[in-house]
């Protein structure tokens, strides 16, 4: 009788193949060199492990392979003990032992070698596990992907190997990812992202990889010299995604942020970078991709400090009304004005364009164009208290509003807090292209209409202009824009002028009012009084004027010698 089990040699095998956080490859090699130990022994001629595993997303390709973990030179038996093990998700691991050649194994060896397989496969599978556990922290499970952390990881490990410098990163941004979600569902959603996943892996092959760093944000790293042909090919992705029996077609853009990698970077930075420029991207009117540079992150940092800065600007007031009035050409008097913010910053006035477009990406817009409102109710007010009458004032209110279902209420609360009559104010927005923002703004014309306040579409003519618009619910007022009046007196444009000449005609037709902004020109002035749209705004009559110069505009509403 052998007793390999209590001999020293298997106490020392099992001391050498005992070790916490061997990855399975790591573990399957200790075994391999320490079976000689306790081969001899147990009369072991060959032992075989097959792992067999299926396809799961932190192992999209499964696993089926053989290993050999001994085998003796002087040959085994052809009699077998097969062992096998169900593993979780559908697994298997099974062993195959042979006798050396010449030996017969007794049930009780039977028995030590069913012993020892056991022993091995729970190893196994612990160090599978713990494998597991340290890739899916690297690994994104919905498209088997790496995720940030692996990201940065595999970067590490570029730039310790001195090579990251070969490499160009890239941060991507899906464009109008939100809209297939909310449209066609979240899981439709996950099935695209994996496709792209897919497409976007494919397309990179050995040049790079590519991670999901969370919802439609990834981020690649690519050798330099693929890096232009990348950023071509994400400008639109095609891609067919199989879903619930169907398949559809999708074409998928991204917005990209690029950093050319420098030798020494590390990845902190190049996360920055990327970062940045993405950010950069997203608000570009026409580039897509954004290569970084120091002024990209100025940018961002100016912004950061803006932003911050924000809650306390409000807080003291920086914030304050100029009102640009609007002229009525057939009588040539003031017929209402504009409320236009400004922000006085150190004594110094910032104009709007600065700071309206970074607000209405982190939403402090509501909060400001709130505090715009009722600083107009206070105005009105005051007007009345000294006597003066009130024109009706138009406040810009940004699309962002249309997400909070109590806008109405909340606009109509405001209004009331200050007992001024509703006819006095008029809420100004632009077009919307989203169809729930439609939905949105229709619910928020008719409510505010039923309350006597008054609605007008701003910039008309430079969004997704749609007639529906027009015909499809009753706001006030349609406010022309700019660049209809640049175009038919600059560039004599004769089309334009037959447009514009029929939107007016049209409007008219329908019941709502047109007023041109941006009017410059006494000729301009002309050519709209001749086509009948004879309300108008722009600096040919007043630039928007601070309060107390407007109230005197309130006192002597007359604008002569204008035609
Ligand atoms: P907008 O609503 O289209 O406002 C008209 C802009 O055109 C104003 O610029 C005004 O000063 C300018 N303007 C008026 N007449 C003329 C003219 O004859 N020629 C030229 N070249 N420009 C003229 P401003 O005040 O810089 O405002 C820019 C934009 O900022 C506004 O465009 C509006 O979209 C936004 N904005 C301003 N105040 C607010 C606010 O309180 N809330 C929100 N949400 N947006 C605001
Ligand atoms: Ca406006
Ligand atoms: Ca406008």
């Amino acid at each position: 009788m052998k007793k390999s089990l209590c001999s020293g040699n298997y106490k020392k095998f099992f001391g050498g193949i005992d070790k916490y956080g061997l990855t399975i490859e790591e573990l399957i090699s200790v075994i391999s060199e320490n079976m000689p130990l306790i081969a001899e022994d147990m009369t072991l001629g060959k032992l075989v492990v097959h792992f067999f595993a299926p396809s799961s997303p932190l192992e999209p390709k499964g696993e089926d392979r053989i290993v050999v973990l001994y085998e003796n030179d002087s040959g085994a038996e052809t009699e077998q003990i097969f062992e096998e093990f169900i593993t979780t998700g559908g697994g298997k691991v099974s062993f195959e032992a042979y006798p050396v050649k010449g030996a017969v194994w007794s049930e009780e060896d039977k028995d030590d070698i069913i012993f020892l397989v056991k022993n091995i496969f729970a190893m196994c599978g612990r160090a599978r596990l713990s494998g597991i556990v340290k890739k899916s922290m690297s690994t994104d499970v919905s498209t088997g992907l790496m995720n940030a952390n692996g990201y940065v990881a595999a970067g590490n490990r570029l730039a310790a190997e001195g090579r990251i410098h070969e490499y160009n990163a890239m941060y991507l941004n899906l464009r109008n990812f939100k809209f297939i979600n909310t449209q066609i569902g979240n899981k439709y959603g996950d099935a695209v992202i994996r496709e792209y996943a897919n497409t976007l892996s494919a397309f990179i092959g050995d040049d790079g990889f590519a991670s999901r760093l969370g919802g439609d944000n990834f981020a690649i790293l690519v050798k330099k010299e693929r890096s232009e042909e990348i950023i071509k090919f994400i400008g639109s992705v095609e891609i067919d995604v199989p879903f619930a029996g169907t398949t559809s077609h999708f074409c998928i853009q991204a917005r990209a942020g690029v950093y050319d990698i420098k030798d020494g970077d590390l990845m902190p930075h190049v996360m920055n970078c990327i970062s940045a420029a993405v950010s950069s991207a997203r608000r570009h009117p026409t580039d897509y991709a954004v290569i970084f540079t120091p002024e990209v992150l100025y940018r961002i940092m100016q912004e950061q400090e803006i932003s911050a800065n924000f809650p306390a600007a409000l807080r003291r007031k920086e914030f304050v009304v100029y009102y640009q009035p609007k002229v009525n050409l057939e009588t040539n008097e003031l017929c209402g004005c504009e409320a236009l913010v400004r922000w006085i910053r150190d004594g110094k006035i910032v104009p709007p364009m600065e700071f309206i477009p970074l607000f209405e990406r982190n939403g402090s817009i509501c909060s400001l164009d709130f505090y715009m409102l009722e600083s107009v109710c206070e105005h009105i007010k005051e007007w009345q208290e000294k006597g003066l009458e009130p024109v009706t004032v138009s406040v810009n209110f940004s699309k962002t509003h249309l997400h909070n279902p109590d806008i109405a209420d909340d606009i109509i609360s405001i209004i009331n807090k200050y007992g001024i009559d509703s006819r006095y104010i008029e809420i100004e927005m632009t077009e919307m292209s989203d169809f729930n923002d439609y939905e949105a703004f229709k619910k928020l014309v008719t409510k505010l209409k039923e309350n006597g306040v008054m609605t007008s579409i701003d910039d008309f003519g430079t969004g997704y202009s749609s007639l529906n618009l027009l015909t499809d619910f009753m706001f006030d007022i349609v406010k022309l824009d700019k660049s209809f009046l640049d175009n038919i007196v600059r560039n004599n444009s004769k089309t334009d002028e037959i447009v514009v000449r029929n939107i007016v005609r049209m409007i008219r037709e329908l019941d709502m009012k047109t007023i041109a902004e941006g009017v410059e020109t006494a000729e301009q002035a002309a050519f709209l009084k001749g086509i009948n749209c004879t309300l108008v705004q722009g600096y040919l009559f007043d630039k928007p004027l601070p309060e107390q110069e407007f109230e005197t505009r309130l006192r002597s509403r007359k604008y002569d010698n204008i035609l």
